[in-house]
């Protein structure tokens, strides 16, 4: 659905956005196209409370009333937007390990405008933290930080969307093509139920934008860590260990042989790597254990080297030190690398310059993944365009009981810099 505003402010608006269009025609700018830094100035406020609304919904990944109040909230704010939005609740849901039954919602929105290009915009509303813990991280403000539960991770990036929206329509402005919006709500339990949707909706965009929590610079990622998991379960048999051993087959023996000749997959070169980390063996001294499991973690750069690496597990196994043993071995992608690609490169070079030359801020662009993996990567999957993660506001204390902040003076470049890009990409003017 297309902005419409009410005949009324509809000429003072076009007058506004006359004069954006004006500054934006300059090459190089010295100074902010005025009004949409102007506007990003006075949201700051309405930015706040928005925060401090989505921060006092409690929505853990597993919370399912939570997530489920957090997506209407924000799915209502979009409607009042003008966005086309539905509430779809997942059902092609991945099945992982740690997997519950019930996963939560994914609000998508979409706004038509008069132009060609696709953008969208993600970010995810749950949390790490269980019901209850808001009591002792409530949203507050003190200096030039705003605390609160799940604030930086990714409260703060919900809230940005939704002010991007808000500002575009104040401006009056429509000339992408189409703004979409995905907020998932099991981003922290691996997107088992977003995932597929991600990569879907990512698929024919020109841009995708991700708001997770920009670095302390400021700085955006092209790049983020795939995250495997291998587990391996090792069948043999029970018998008296004192009495008979001979009788069974000693599942433990047999797990240490698995675990030992996959010890060395790893390829350091690569940024691939494969570490056994869990397992779980017998239940008490005299009997020759039935059962075994261990479980590994991976990390890969790029997709293909996970499956390289399933590959190589699942040939290695069938090397077995007791023959009458079982092995099994299951590989999940909890999340597939992000690799940066030349168009999210030009991308992240125009945001540097809008940063520079409009703001006078420094930008970093990381193209080398560290470790951490985000919903950039899913949609990234299949996407023509680019994608760029890290367009949230600077903050800290992620996934930790206390102290989780935002930095206060971020909100207005992150406004202003989201929306710019949407307007430059729509008129054709990223640099080449
Ligand atoms: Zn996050």
């Amino acid at each position: 659905m297309k902005f419409r505003s009410r005949q009324s402010c509809a000429t003072r608006w076009k007058i506004a956005t006359g004069a954006v269009l004006a500054l934006a025609a300059g090459a190089v700018l010295a100074a902010p196209v005025a009004a949409v830094h102007d506007l990003a100035k006075k949201e700051q406020q309405a930015y706040l409370d928005t925060l401090r609304d989505l921060v006092h919904i409690e929505s853990g990944s597993k919370d399912i009333e939570g997530v489920n109040k957090i997506a209407q909230f924000v799915a209502d704010r979009l409607k009042q937007l003008g966005a086309q939005t539905e509430i779809i609740q997942p059902e092609d849901v991945y099945r992982m390990d740690d997997t519950p039954e019930k996963t939560g919602p994914i609000v998508h929105g979409t706004i038509k405008g008069t132009g060609k290009s696709k953008i969208m915009l993600i970010a995810h509303m749950d949390t790490v933290y269980q019901k209850g813990d808001l009591k002792d991280q409530p949203f507050r403000v003190d200096g030039d930080k705003a605390y609160g539960l799940g604030i930086a991770d990714d409260k703060q990036g919900v809230a940005a969307i939704l002010h991007v929206v808000d500002m575009l329509k104040k401006l009056n402005y429509a000339q992408f093509g189409t703004l979409t919006v995905v907020l998932n709500s099991d981003e922290e339990i691996s997107s088992p139920g977003s995932r597929a949707l991600i990569t879907k909706f990512a698929e024919d965009q020109d841009a995708v934008f991700s708001f997770e929590g920009g670095g302390k610079d400021g700085g955006v990622r092209l790049a983020t860590s795939g995250i495997g998991a291998a587990y391996l379960k090792v069948h043999g048999k029970s018998s008296h260990a004192g009495a008979r051993p001979e009788g069974g087959v000693n599942s433990l023996y047999e797990l240490a042989h698995q675990v030992l000749q996959m010890k060395d997959l790893s390829k350091p070169e690569d940024g691939l790597k494969l570490n056994w980390t869990l397992a779980n063996v017998g239940t008490v001294r005299n009997m020759i254990p039935p059962e075994a499991t261990a479980q590994a973690d991976a990390r890969a750069l790029k997709v293909q080297d996970f499956d390289a690496l399933e590959k190589a597990m699942q040939e290695k196994i069938q090397n077995k030190l007791l023959p009458d043993s079982k092995v099994e071995l299951k590989f999940e992608v909890r999340r597939p690398p992000l690799e940066a690609s030349d168009l999210a490169r030009k991308l992240a070079g125009h945001a540097q310059s809008i940063y520079k030359d409009e703001l006078d801020l420094e930008m970093t662009v990381a193209d080398k993944a560290t470790g951490g993996g985000t919903d950039a990567a899913f949609a990234g999957v299949k996407s023509r365009g680019g994608v760029v993660e890290g367009f949230g506001l600077s903050g800290f204390g992620a996934h930790s009981n206390n102290a989780e902040y935002v930095q206060i003076p971020t909100i207005v470049p992150r406004l202003y810099l989201a929306t710019r890009m949407i307007m430059d990409i729509s008129e054709g003017k990223t640099k080449p």
